[in-house]
């Protein structure tokens, strides 16, 4: 990797959205700039409706970019082979809507093997296991379907798919916003230990600073559209610059 090659790099991102032809214009996303390294945590935090699922959306093109570009290991993203692309993953606030209702625990985990690659039923059972273990669940839920989980166990559940394929960086939308205060400390010790051990980077979307504080090395702050401010944790909590940075910290309990 090239010293001046980030993880991934974000520059000059917009996304306009008009309705109807000649309607008017909604800038979504407006000139955002940002970069991740390995193995590091940045949260993007702002307000429902500020473009934060909108870029998450763009890095997994899902949206196109009105304008600008994405870098992932300094290629563009639109030119990325499947093998690259599953480096790159995202988990969503509920994982309802991204999990396959009618798939079973361990098909759902090793769905991403199957895409990518073939392989043995024994091999396949014995990865589902070893995923769900290290995710905090068990053999028991092998053969369960998402509604049989708990929201924290369907989140681990995602994680779990999610980290399947190793990957260098996983976009976290509101991951554990719909979680309540003792499950959202589970799921952020469980997403720090996976990030020690396999040095994994993530991008750690939040309407709040709270939920951030724990996990992220740097923060970037969101508000229509534009990233305000960015700093290391410490600066953000201790020195914020822009008046909105200073209105979220007031939040704060
Ligand atoms: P956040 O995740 O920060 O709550 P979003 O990125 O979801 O914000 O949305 C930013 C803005 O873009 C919102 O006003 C939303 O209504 C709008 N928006 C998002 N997706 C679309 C779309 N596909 N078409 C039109 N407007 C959209
Ligand atoms: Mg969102």
């Amino acid at each position: 990797m090239k010293a001046e090659e980030h993880l991934l790099e974000v520059k000059g991102l917009r996304k306009h959205f008009s309705d109807q032809k000649d309607g008017p214009i909604l800038k979504a996303v407006d000139g955002v700039n940002f970069h991740v390294e390995r193995g590091e945590t940045l949260g993007i935090v702002g307000e429902s409706g500020s473009g934060k699922s909108t870029i998450a959306k763009m890095i997994m093109q899902l949206e196109k970019p009105t304008e600008g570009e994405i870098l992932f290991h300094g290629k563009n993203i639109t030119s990325l082979t499947n093998a690259a692309k599953r480096k790159l993953q995202i988990i969503f606030q509920d994982p309802y809507g991204s999990l396959n209702p009618r798939m079973k625990a361990k098909d759902i985990v090793t769905e991403p093997f199957f895409i990518h690659e073939k392989m043995p039923k024994r091999e396949r059972y014995e990865q589902a296991l070893k995923l769900l273990q290290e995710v905090g669940l068990d053999k028991e839920h092998l053969n369960r379907y998402p509604h049989q989980f708990s929201g924290g166990q369907r989140q681990r559940l995602s994680i779990a798919r999610a980290i399947a394929l190793k990957p260098d960086l996983i976009v976290c939308d509101e991951a554990v916003s719909a979680l309540d205060v003792s499950l959202q400390a589970q799921i952020l010790h469980l997403l720090s230990s996976l990030q020690k051990t396999y040095g994994i980077a993530y991008i750690f979307i939040a309407h709040g600073l709270p939920a951030v504080r724990l996990i992220s090395d740097r923060i970037a702050i969101m508000y229509k559209g534009e990233i305000v401010e960015t700093g290391t944790r410490d600066e953000i909590f201790e020195n914020p610059q822009h008046d909105y940075t200073k209105s979220l910290l007031a939040a704060v309990p």
